[in-house]
């Protein structure tokens, strides 16, 4: 399955109870919400690569895997 945050990529994707968790060999090791992706598709939105790509990076020292919710999503502009 193509990596949803950059989705150029061919990842690991695992599907657990309202979460995926994804290996990214460009984004990395990341859990992605449910209710994200519900939203991602009923709108059509694009996340922002570069920002999330941050986000992952600096959320990782508290959280690893970091998990993409509703509240930490960078949609594209
Ligand atoms: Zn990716």
């Amino acid at each position: 399955m193509v990596c949803p945050v950059c989705g150029t990529t061919e990842a690991q994707v695992w599907k657990e109870p309202g979460r995926n968790a994804i290996d990214c060999t460009e984004c990395g090791h990341y859990t992605i919400s449910g209710s994200v992706l519900a939203v991602r598709d009923a709108n059509g939105y694009k996340f922002d690569v570069e920002q999330t790509r941050a986000w992952l990076d600096g959320r990782r020292k508290f959280q690893d895997p970091p998990l993409i919710t509703t509240q930490s999503v960078c949609w594209a502009a």
